[in-house]
This record gives C-alpha cells, sequence and structure tokens, in this order.
C-alpha cells in the first residue's frame, strides 16, 4: 500500500478544510462582537454624558454669570471636562484649563447646536486638549451653556482593553473548531473505512462511492473465479499425477517380475524369449506413456505452439502417418485410405498437426481390429474452415461417451485400450492440438458404421 501511504489524504485535506473554514468563521464573529461592543460603549458614554450635562444644568442656580461660575467650579468633574460659556462667548469657567485664556466658544459647534435646539452632542478634536472629545452642552434660559466633555476612547485603546476576553474566546473558539472538525472529518470518513471489510455495501454509504463499489465487487467475482480455476487446475494436476502414477504401476510390476523370474532361474529356458518379449511391450508402453506426459505438459503450457505458425499440408501429413502405421495396420488387417484435394495448406505446428493425426489412425486402427477393416482420413477446405475427418468401421464411441473420452485417462473399453498399448491420452492430446490451433474436435457417427473424429481448424490461423 505504498502509492496509498504517499498519496494524497482525503481525511487530512477534510480536516483542513472544516477546521480554516471554522476557525474563519471563529475570527469573524470575535471582530463581529468586538465592534458591537466599542459601538455600544461608546453610544452608552455619548448618553450618559449628555444626561451628565442636563443635570448640571436643571440644578444650575438662577444668578449672574459669576455666580454661577461659582457654583459650576465647585462641582466635581474627575476625569471630565466642565466648561461655562456665557451669551456672548466668553468662557466663565473650564475645570482643566485657564478660562482667561481661551478664545470665544460661540463659534463651537456644540454650542451653536445647543443654542439652536436646547441640547447637543457633538464629537470633535479639542484644539485646547489635542485629543478627540466628546462634548455634551445644555443651552440655559438665560443664554449660558453648560459644556461637559469627555475624551472619547480610541478604538485601539479599546481594543487594548478588550483583547485578552476577544484572544482567550479566539482560542476557545478555535479549539472548538478543530474537535469539530476532527469529529466531522470522522464520520464523513467512517463509510470509506468500512468499504471492503464486508461484501455488503456500508450502512450510510453515499451515493458517490456506489462505481466504486461496483469496481470492487466486481474484481471480487474475478478473484474469486479466478481462485476457483486455480483450485480446479491443482485438483486436475493431482489428479493427473495420480493417474500418471498408476498407469507406470502395472507395467512396472509386469517388467518386475519376469525379470526376477528370470534373475532367479525360476523360468524355463524356453519361456526366455517370451518374458524377455513381455517386458519390451511394457517398457514399449511405459514410453509411450511418458511421450504423450511429455506433450501433454508442452501443450499445457503453450510451449509447443511458442515456435510459430508454418504452412503444412495435411495431405502430406496425412499421407506420412499412412505410411508410419502402415506396419501396424497389415498388422491388423485394417487398410488405411486418404480421400481429398491433391493439397489443403493450414497455418500450424507440423510435429504437432502429424500428432494428432497420427492418434486418431492409431486409434482407428486399435480399435476396428478384426479383418476387413476400413479407415478413411477426409480432408475438406473452404475459405474459412479446413476439415479432417477420421472414419472408421469399428464399434464406434457411444453417444454418452463421446464428450468424456477427450479426457485424460478415460477409456470406454479399458481392457482393449490396454491390450492394445494405449496410454488413455491420445484424444485429450488431439483435442488440445486442435484448440492449439483456433480448431475443435468432435465424434460423429460414421458411414463407414464406426466412428468418425472430425477436426475443424481455421484455414488462416487467427480467422
Ligand atoms: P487410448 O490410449 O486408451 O486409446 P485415447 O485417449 O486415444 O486413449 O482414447 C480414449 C478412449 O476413446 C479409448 O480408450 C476408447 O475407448 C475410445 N476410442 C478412441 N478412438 C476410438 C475409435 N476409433 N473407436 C472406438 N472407440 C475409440
Amino acid at each position: 500500500m505504498a502509492a496509498a501511504a504517499s498519496g494524497k489524504h482525503l481525511s487530512r485535506r477534510l480536516l483542513i478544510a472544516l477546521f480554516a473554514v471554522s476557525a474563519a468563521l471563529s475570527t469573524a464573529m470575535a471582530i463581529a462582537v468586538t465592534a458591537m461592543c466599542y459601538h455600544t460603549t461608546e453610544r452608552d458614554s455619548d448618553t450618559a454624558l449628555a444626561t451628565q450635562a442636563e443635570d448640571i444644568a436643571g440644578h444650575m442656580p438662577a444668578g449672574t454669570p459669576e455666580e454661577e461660575a461659582a457654583w459650576f467650579s465647585a462641582l466635581p468633574f474627575g476625569e471630565m471636562r466642565g466648561t461655562l460659556i456665557a451669551a456672548d462667548g466668553t468662557v466663565l469657567y473650564d475645570s482643566q484649563a485657564d478660562a482667561s485664556t481661551m478664545e470665544n466658544h460661540n463659534t463651537r459647534s456644540e454650542v451653536v447646536s445647543a443654542r439652536e435646539k436646547g441640547e447637543a452632542t457633538v464629537s470633535r478634536y479639542s484644539t485646547t486638549l489635542g485629543t478627540d472629545t466628546l462634548y455634551a452642552a445644555v443651552a440655559l434660559p438665560d443664554g449660558t451653556v453648560v459644556r461637559v466633555g469627555e475624551t472619547r476612547h480610541s478604538l485601539t485603546a479599546f481594543l487594548g482593553k478588550m483583547s485578552p476576553a476577544v484572544l482567550a474566546g479566539l482560542l476557545v473558539g478555535v479549539f472548538i473548531a478543530f474537535v469539530v472538525a476532527q469529529l466531522l472529518t470522522r464520520r464523513i470518513m467512517k463509510p470509506f473505512e468500512e468499504v471492503g471489510l464486508v461484501q455488503q455495501p456500508p450502512a450510510d454509504m453515499y451515493v458517490e462511492m456506489q462505481p466504486l463499489l461496483d469496481r470492487i465487487n466486481e474484481q471480487r467475482q474475478e478473484l474469486v473465479k479466478s481462485n476457483q480455476e486455480l483450485r480446479r487446475a491443482a485438483n486436475a494436476r493431482r489428479e493427473f499425477t495420480g493417474n500418471v502414477t498408476h498407469e507406470m504401476k502395472s507395467p512396472l510390476q509386469v517388467i518386475g517380475g519376469y525379470a526376477e523370474l528370470m534373475r532367479d532361474g525360476i523360468a524355463n529356458p524356453e519361456d526366455y524369449q517370451r518374458f524377455a518379449g513381455l517386458i519390451c511391450d511394457e517398457a514399449q508402453s511405459m514410453r509411450a506413456l511418458v511421450d504423450d506426459v511429455l506433450t501433454l505438459s508442452h501443450l499445457d503450457e503453450g510451449s509447443i505452439m511458442e515456435s510459430g505458425a508454418e504452412p503444412v499440408d495435411l495431405v502430406q501429413v496425412a499421407k506420412h502417418v499412412a505410411t508410419r502405421l502402415h506396419p501396424k495396420s497389415i498388422d491388423n488387417g485394417v487398410t488405411v485410405r486418404v480421400d481429398g484435394p491433391a493439397e489443403v495448406i493450414v497455418q500450424g505446428n507440423a510435429g504437432l498437426l502429424e500428432q494428432m493425426l497420427y492418434n486418431l489412425v492409431d486409434n482407428a486402427i486399435r480399435y476396428c481390429g478384426g479383418e476387413r477393416g476400413q479407415v478413411v482420413i477426409r480432408l475438406r477446405q473452404n475459405a474459412d474452415w479446413t476439415t479432417v475427418s477420421v472414419d472408421d468401421n469399428g464399434p464406434g464411441v457411444p453417444v454418452e461417451a463421446r464428450e468424456r473420452v477427450f479426457e485424460r485417462f478415460y477409456r470406454v473399453d479399458v481392457s482393449r485400450s490396454r491390450e492394445t498399448g494405449g496410454t488413455g491420452l491420445g484424444l485429450a492430446i488431439v483435442k488440445h492440438a486442435a484448440e492449439a490451433h483456433g480448431g475443435t474436435v468432435h465424434i460423429e457417427t460414421s458411414s463407414l458404421g464406426g466412428a468418425s473424429f472430425v477436426v475443424t481448424l481455421p484455414t488462416h490461423l487467427g480467422a
């Protein structure tokens, strides 16, 4: 799983995205709350200052400007700035500056507004104090104006005061965002983690996961199928090995038995030649078995066809097979005939095609037996298909056994097969060879009365 380990992590991406969004939201909330607090505090201090000015104006005893200034100057202003302005604009008293040095205040916006509306609140830069100041002014009936001022908090100063609380809130918000992001990620990822553990899709599966699950299921089924095939192949191999060993045992027993008799001098001298002949026969049948097993194992590996296909004249092959089997056919009283055009060319492996035909003709000779046995190798060809059939006038193959005779070691007539030196592998090789050439083989009832083995091959390999 090296690819997965070095690849992108969906869960990490999700976590980062969720965390980033939640943290951004928390920060935005903190900023909004701070701004709201600042705004509310400023508005509250506006109202408080206006109330203060109204209060002083309400309690101011009527009298001369000097009397009013004396009463006003006795008030405890503390941090606030108190100013009393006469009707002509002269500053009568200021709690934070020397009134006599101050210029005429009738042009100050809060004073002008207070004279117009009775009272006014104005925020302005004070040249006298050099700071941003909020003023609340109230005009008295005699034209005197009572003004109280308060230095406005700057936003930075306010933030400075608020920052520990805001920071703490922000930290808590970010922590909660992290925990929530992690929980959400785990929840979102859960169906993915459950995929493949069981054959059923996860309970809370996403619709988007269906194609992925379908693919996994397909591959699972393919794996099951190839597993079954592997098991079947392993079983077949085991069965084959068992059969080969079994087939080897009887000739070995015969050879061993007769050899012992001869070695120990128990056999009559006149039997020696007969025993030696029997040993030769058994050795011959063992050689045939070994040859067939080797051919089959080469066919299983596909190595025979690897040498490539070449043009092969099946008429020549058939004639060659008939010649090779001539002595046997004479011994069995069987005539072998080749029937077909002068030339039938197919693409294939000459050796394998000859072995295929040899097995069929050899069987035909062995099984039709008796006197007046007839075997016909018939060749036919058109643009697409080439057929080679081997007919005989023997007992034929029962319909129910026509598939099974192509299985390894399956015999219809066991004793006849053994008597005539059969290995039980001849037809398995025929079928394999036909298939290796892209063809098929099947059995029909011959017009001669016996079996007709029909091999059909594509005229051009790969057609
Ligand atoms: P074997 O070496 O026993 O002949 P094969 O694989 O060549 O093995 O054939 C399988 C079986 O098919 C034979 O045992 C035989 O019973 C049957 N068979 C094959 N060819 C013929 C034939 N021409 N006529 C009748 N039976 C046949």
